[in-house]
């Protein structure tokens, strides 16, 4: 297939303009023009670039692609070449970053909800990328870990708050630390993202909402896997996810 009826279907489907995002959401790095072979991963590092050019796809589908708002913007070192690999194969480079965080079915929060048994309910947040749903039926903290880890395969980081069961549960996939405490206002007891940082043992302990950092990578698997796995039945593309395995 063309590859911008590709492009064009991915940015309505996943309504890029209506973010407010810190990189480019679309197409990246344009490579060939058609399009038969799709690869998606969570970031465009030079080991995905890498696995691509081995299965010779045409283009890779990521959910952190390049040029970020605070990031040096020329190309070198590094990103040279991760660049230059892509254009010396003429592989496209197509990333999505909040609107796929975001998607009601395809999104990483919609599909981590689905994976943990607790549907979004409501979406909140300026960006409207905070997920907020109840628990078919109330759980102890740890009984909620113990099922995150064996969903994710991963251990999360426990912030037990004040040991309440947990019935409503607010989550964010992937760096959304700093809405916990929005989390909190939403009457979540407990709060589900990818990382971690320090205000958020003490902000735990004194309202009482439970935090879990399941992963960054963890929490971000699942969005471009249901993307890439739609758009090869949509338009009969072949389709490869990519699991470059990464502890963070
Ligand atoms: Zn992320």
């Amino acid at each position: 297939m063309q590859r911008d009826t590709l492009v064009s279907h991915v940015n309505e489907m996943l309504d890029i303009s209506r973010f407010r995002d810190y990189a480019p959401n679309g197409l990246q790095v344009e490579g060939r023009e058609s399009v038969q072979r799709i690869v998606t991963g969570v970031t465009a590092s030079l080991a995905m670039i890498e696995a691509a050019i081995a299965l010779q796809a045409d283009a890779i589908l990521v959910h952190h692609g390049y040029f970020w708002r605070n990031e040096d913007s020329r190309i070198t070192g590094m990103k040279k070449r991760r660049i230059a690999q892509l254009l010396s194969h003429d592989i496209n480079l197509l990333a999505y970053h909040l609107p796929l965080d975001a998607h009601p079915t395809l999104g990483n929060n919609a599909r981590l909800g689905a994976l943990l048994g607790v549907p979004v309910q409501t979406w909140h947040g300026e960006q409207g990328i905070i997920a907020l749903g109840t628990l078919p039926s109330p759980m102890r903290v740890e009984a909620l870990g113990a099922r995150i880890q064996e969903r994710l395969g991963r251990e999360p980081l426990l912030l037990p708050g004040d040991g309440r069961e947990i019935q409503m549960l607010a989550w964010c996939s992937g760096g959304a630390q700093g809405y916990f405490e929005e989390a909190i206002m939403l009457g979540a007891d407990a709060y589900l993202t990818g990382e971690v940082s320090e205000p958020a043992f003490h902000i735990a302990r004194e309202s009482g909402c439970a935090f879990f950092a399941a992963g960054h990578h963890a929490t971000e698997k699942y969005g471009i896997q249901a993307l890439g796995e739609h758009l090869a039945g949509h338009f009969g593309l072949e389709h490869r996810f990519i699991d470059i395995s990464n502890p963070v």
